[in-house]
């Protein structure tokens, strides 16, 4: 199954996919948390933000886009209302998340069965919901962690063993921000000695820090690498990594996707905004430089349904 806030839907529903993108990161972070502990929303914010987001939605949509991840965690203000809206008038499936929900700040004082206890409140959060709306029962659909650059930090490393005790318990995919190669490796270590599953762990912005030995290693282990920040500045260098994961025979383990925050870009830019430039201008810019559609449309389609599929 996979989990979007209009309910479950099949691997074949999935279809195009945007696996990594920010609806509106929220930065009142007290907002943010309200919104996943009290489910107290801003019916005002909601629709200025909707009447915002919506055409954005809509462009995508006729664009090709079917489906798409929610990468802000609670911290970051996920709305689950608002993506509801959203998702019902757009048509198109959005993938909610649970996952970093709390300041950093609380391990300082509150280090005890830190793990145990954040593992059973995500599991909470997928077993009763994150939140019912309009008798639909939302889901997570992946567990979103964030981690600060530098060596693994104590609070790091205790929401990582969380994360997999909670996919031990549900399955939940893992989606991890990670921008250091350095620190994907000690994430790596961690892995393998807590005995993780490997192909429900997704390293998003993998080639931010390009280390192809340490993306070898990913590889071996059966890792996900999120290649997510195909930003409209950047197409060739993304589009010479798919080259190389298809010469090298792994593209059936990416994950494509821009990493743009939709309510800042059109804030920015108004209908300029380039949210659905992957489908208007990068695909066709892969397909220009001799990367078969078939691939790439397994890659924008299959590849996700798989990764976010338990
Ligand atoms: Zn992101």
């Amino acid at each position: 199954m996979i989990y979007t806030v209009n309910g479950t839907i099949t691997k074949d529903e999935m279809k195009a996919t945007l696996s990594h993108e920010h609806f509106k990161w929220e930065n009142d972070e007290t907002y943010g948390i309200q919104l996943y502990f009290d489910k107290k929303y801003d019916d005002e914010k909601i629709e200025e933000t909707l009447d915002k987001l919506l055409p954005v939605l809509q462009k995508l949509y006729d664009s090709g886009c079917r489906t798409i991840v929610e990468a802000s965690p609670p911290i970051g203000g996920q709305d689950l209302k608002l993506l509801k809206k959203l998702s019902s008038a757009s048509k198109i499936n959005i993938i909610p998340c649970t996952g970093h929900n709390l300041t950093k700040y609380v391990y300082r004082i509150h280090n005890e069965n830190f793990a145990e206890q954040l593992a059973e409140q995500w599991i909470k959060d997928f077993e009763f919901g994150l939140d019912t709306i309009d008798g639909v029962t939302i889901k997570p659909g992946h567990l979103k962690l964030l981690l600060d650059r530098g060596k693994l930090s104590d609070v790091d490393r205790e929401m990582l063993r969380a994360a997999i005790m909670t996919n031990k318990k549900t399955g939940l995919p893992i989606h991890c921000h990670i921008l250091e190669s350095a620190l994907a490796e000690e994430v790596m270590d961690l892995l393998e000695k807590e005995g993780a599953d490997f192909g429900k762990f997704l390293w998003a912005h993998t080639i931010k820090d390009k280390n192809d030995a340490v993306i070898k290693r990913a590889l071996r282990l059966g890792i996900w690498l999120g290649i997510d920040m195909i930003k409209t500045d950047a197409y060739e260098y993304n589009m010479n990594f798919i080259k190389e994961g298809i010469k090298c025979g792994f593209e059936n383990r990416i994950l494509l996707s821009q990493d743009y925050d939709f309510f800042e870009e059109v804030t920015d830019n108004g209908a300029n905004h380039p949210c659905a430039a992957f489908f208007t201008d990068f695909i066709p810019y892969c397909i220009n430089s001799g990367i078969s559609s078939d691939v790439l449309e397994r890659i924008i389609s299959k590849n996700p349904a798989e990764f976010y599929d338990f």
